[in-house]
């Protein structure tokens, strides 16, 4: 890094990245910012210092960029998230800033290791999984890209629970991760601005004869931001994170308003805090609905005005609103932001219904997640009103226009308007956050090709013959940084040497790995890479669990959230089918297999958490049945999250990705699997269907219904019962577990599982359990070619550029957000005066 700059003392330039440099600063933040000398020092106070030593270099950065985006004025994706689930940033920061191996030799020549260091780091669970861990991937690839954006959304106190496993159970513990504090962050208490909650409305005249509307509210929380920079691989971008914490407002005077009531003034405070408290654990139980809705107006309050303070800060007029930013809403979550930006628009700001609206219109776009219906959110008209009674009353004037709209273009089609309506009526009465999203909104998005033809074809199609022209495809993406380059060096470092490091940036360029296939000696490497990484694996297995898996063996992994539609039980019954085969014929010849889990399950969700315990239980029977003789061994790792998964995503052989088709949006595990030389064992759902249009049908194990044998099956009436009498094998797998066989002679602990998969399972584990079966079957036996693997696998990460998360960006740019990449100059030198305005 160089400076002109012969004011400058050489002990002010902080940011230099010379192993030196580095050495010097580490040990200025362990005595002035830790407070310690090295005898007292603990490893997170190591930790601690070296953050803080990589966060000057980040603050260098964050400060020009915001300087270069103020000064143009640039156009901003506002992108608009209830989970952002970041992983750990120490890391990473290392990797975009260039300076890894620096750091690595400077806390080496200081005595220290660089993996404990980051070991150290408690990663900020803020989210449950694929839809959190999306918003953070995109925050990493706008960077890189060089595109404008802030990330907002909540800092809750707690992030998703920790998982602890008891006697084969999940047990939820808090999760604490702001304990040690957050060097990642700064705070910023004067860009608070308050939320108003309950109460009522008023209508009035004012003096000058306008229409006028006053909301008087029952309570106001104030949103205090924390700021986090995002820095763009090998860039001087560094964009940020902002998220809100909640906190009872100081213009509150609970003495007078309790009227001398300390402990209910001190009780209101605490309410207040409450708002961010936690987060919520993807339920299908009305537990917190009214904190639920809080979280939501509160997060999205928030980050309205401050885009508002923003557009005042830069000299905007509000009526370039939808100029100066796009807000891309991720999922209905932050939907109530059509009903708030209007109500700011025209309660605060006194704009006109109609300009609002078209300025609310443009501003919006829309990315749907799931279409599970207990995941469509909608809330009873009852709780909105209490809580929202403004937005209540914007909701029914948005739904009135629009239901003339549909009217005109749908005339006498009542039963239409009944089902586009923003307000469901059939029962009880909810509010459709969807809807809201799709008339709000100038774009809709679905996350991959058939999730988004689902949504035009069926739960959207409505929306879909209104608005053709708002919908299209947006098919997710994952970070290589993150998930190539930070988490498997080995490899990232064997592909450099092949075909140099642009492929980090622009991951099409791995196709050139296919010159390689052929390449004995680059198979070989390829094949002592993955060895080591399963050998580490294996043994941090024996640390944790001690238990012995063989780092030879098809090491198959199924890691991600719980849930029947993801099918884990189907992996469980494969393996107990094994096991059978083993117990019928000890002698039988079966590739050595290892079976990995690991996935939270929502704590309220029983279903999910007896599936673990089925895991749990067939393993203890598994791997320690002599019978065995070690040829397939079961562990659930617990715990699951970024930083685990970093570690387990890189060992894996096989993928599993066994979803019943249709439920599965994207998925972005596959993804991150594949990208790492992983085959996939999968169906032809979500973004599967795309990863296997690009590897090659020749080097993917497809099984299973497809999504329209699924729904033709599901209306012909699907009898899991007569497969059950069909099929021997699937017979005994079954009546193992009814037997008590896996449950120390209780035949009813499993047994509500048993129930659903024989009640119309829904997700249609015994029509898809052969096909599964024989794909596994084939899977294993080309494993014993290992010649044959190992090409299928180069192949596959040769094939996986599509999959970059900075392609998703680029086409969100491009089709929606209209925003072009703004470069930022490094400008080094500190200025030698304020030159102040005011
Ligand atoms: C990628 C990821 C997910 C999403 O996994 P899917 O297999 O797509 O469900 C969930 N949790 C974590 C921690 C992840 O990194």
């Amino acid at each position: 890094m160089q400076t002109q700059d012969t004011h400058k003392q050489p002990e002010n330039d902080l940011n230099g990245s010379s192993v030196a440099d580095l050495k010097r600063d580490f040990l200025n933040k362990l005595f002035y910012v830790q407070g310690k000398f090295p005898a007292l020092a603990s490893l997170n106070d190591y930790y601690m210092a070296l953050s803080y030593t990589v966060r000057d270099r980040l603050l260098e950065r964050w400060i020009n960029t915001a300087a270069i985006y103020t000064d143009s004025g640039a156009r901003t994706i506002c992108y608009l998230s209830a989970e952002f689930l970041m992983g750990p940033q120490l890391g990473n920061n290392l990797i975009n800033l260039g300076i890894y191996d620096q750091a690595q030799q400077a806390v080496e020549e200081l005595g220290l290791d660089l993996d404990a260091l980051l070991e150290q780091e408690e990663e900020p669970g803020l989210g449950n999984g694929g839809l959190g861990r999306l918003a953070a991937c995109y925050l990493d690839s706008m960077a890189t890209l060089e595109i404008p954006s802030i990330g907002y959304g909540i800092r809750y106190e707690f992030g998703i629970f920790e998982q602890d496993i008891r006697d084969g159970w999940q047990v939820e513990r808090t999760d604490k991760w702001l304990r040690f504090g957050n060097p990642w962050e700064i705070s910023r208490p004067e860009w608070a601005v308050e939320v108003k909650l309950g109460g009522h409305v008023d209508h009035y005249t004012d003096e000058q004869g306008r229409y006028r509307v006053r909301w008087i509210p029952y309570e106001v929380v104030k949103g205090v931001p924390y700021d986090n920079p995002i820095l763009g691989y090998k860039t001087n971008t560094a964009n940020t994170l902002r998220l809100w914490t909640a906190e009872a407002p100081e213009s509150f005077d609970f003495a007078a308003f309790n009227s001398g009531n300390y402990a209910g003034a001190v009780h209101k405070k605490m309410v207040s805090e409450n708002v961010s408290k936690v987060l919520y654990p993807n339920d299908d139980s009305d537990r917190g609905k009214r904190l639920r809705l809080t979280q939501q107006i509160f997060f999205v309050s928030c980050s309205l005005q401050d885009t508002i303070r923003i557009m005042q800060v830069q000299d905007l007029p509000l009526a370039k609103f939808h100029e100066k930013f796009v807000i891309q809403l991720n999922d209905t979550h932050p939907a109530i932001s059509i009903a708030e930006l209007m109500r700011l628009l025209v309660d605060e700001h006194y704009m006109k219904w109609d300009q609002a609206w078209a300025i609310t219109q443009r501003t919006f776009a829309y990315t749907n997640h799931t279409i599970l219906p207990e995941a469509l959110e909608r809330w009873p008209i009852a709780l909105f009103s209490s809580l929202l009674p403004r937005h209540m009353e914007i909701i029914y004037e948005i739904n009135h226009h629009f239901i003339d709209d549909v009217r005109m273009k749908f005339p006498d089609d009542p039963d239409r308007i009944a089902r586009m309506s923003l307000i469901d009526e059939s029962g009880e009465k909810y509010v459709r956050m969807a809807h809201l999203a799709c008339v709000g909104s100038h774009a809709i998005n679905g996350v991959a090709a058939l999730h988004t033809e689902l949504l035009q074809q069926d739960v959207l199609s409505d929306f879909y013959a209104l608005y053709p022209h708002k919908f299209s495809n947006k098919t997710n993406g994952v970070t290589p940084r993150r998930f190539v380059v930070l988490s498997n060096p080995r490899l990232t470092d064997l592909i450099s040497s092949k075909i140099g490091n642009g492929w980090i940036k622009h991951l099409d360029e791995l196709k050139k790995l296919e010159a390689y296939v052929d390449d004995i000696e680059f198979q070989q490497e390829w094949q002592d890479i993955k060895y080591n990484l399963k050998r580490d694996l294996a043994n941090q297995i024996v640390k944790d669990y001690g238990i012995n898996v063989d780092p030879h063996s098809l090491f198959d992994i199924q890691a991600k959230r719980i849930h029947e539609y993801k099918r884990q039980h189907l992996n469980v019954l494969h393996i107990i089918t094994l096991y059978n085969r083993i117990k019928a014929n000890p002698d039988i010849d079966i590739t050595p297999q290892t079976f990995l889990f690991g996935g939270k399950a929502a704590p309220g969700y029983f279903m999910a958490k007896l599936i673990i315990k089925l895991i749990n239980s067939v393993a203890d029977v598994v791997n320690r049945d002599p019978d065995v003789r070690d040829r397939i061994k079961v562990v659930f790792l617990k715990d699951y999250s970024v930083k685990f998964a970093q570690h387990v995503y890189p060992a894996a052989d096989l993928s599993e990705q066994i979803s019943t088709a249709g439920k599965e949006a994207s998925g972005t595990g596959n993804m991150k699997f594949a990208m790492n030389g992983a085959l996939t064992i999968g169906t032809l759902d979500g973004a599967n269907i795309e990863i296997r249009e690009e590897v090659g049908a020749e080097n993917f194990f497809l099984f299973g219904l497809t999504e329209q044998e699924v729904q033709k099956m599901s209306a012909d009436g699907y009898s899991p019962i007569d497969y059950y009498h069909t099929n021997l094998e699937l017979k005994l797998a079954i009546d193992r577990i009814a037997s008590g066989f896996f449950s120390h002679g209780d035949p009813e602990l499993f047994k509500p599982l048993l129930h659903t998969l024989f009640d119309r399972d829904p997700y249609f584990l015994f029509a898809d359990y052969q096909a599964y079966i024989d794909c596994q079957h084939q899977a294993s036996l080309v494993y014993r070619d290992l010649e044959r693997w190992t090409r299928m696998s180069i192949l596959n990460v040769a094939r996986m550029g599509k999959f970059s998360s900075d392609r998703s960006i680029r086409e969100y740019c491009e089709d929606i957000w209209h925003i072009k990449p703004v470069k930022v100059e490094l400008n080094t030198s500190m200025p030698d005066n304020l030159s102040l305005k005011h």
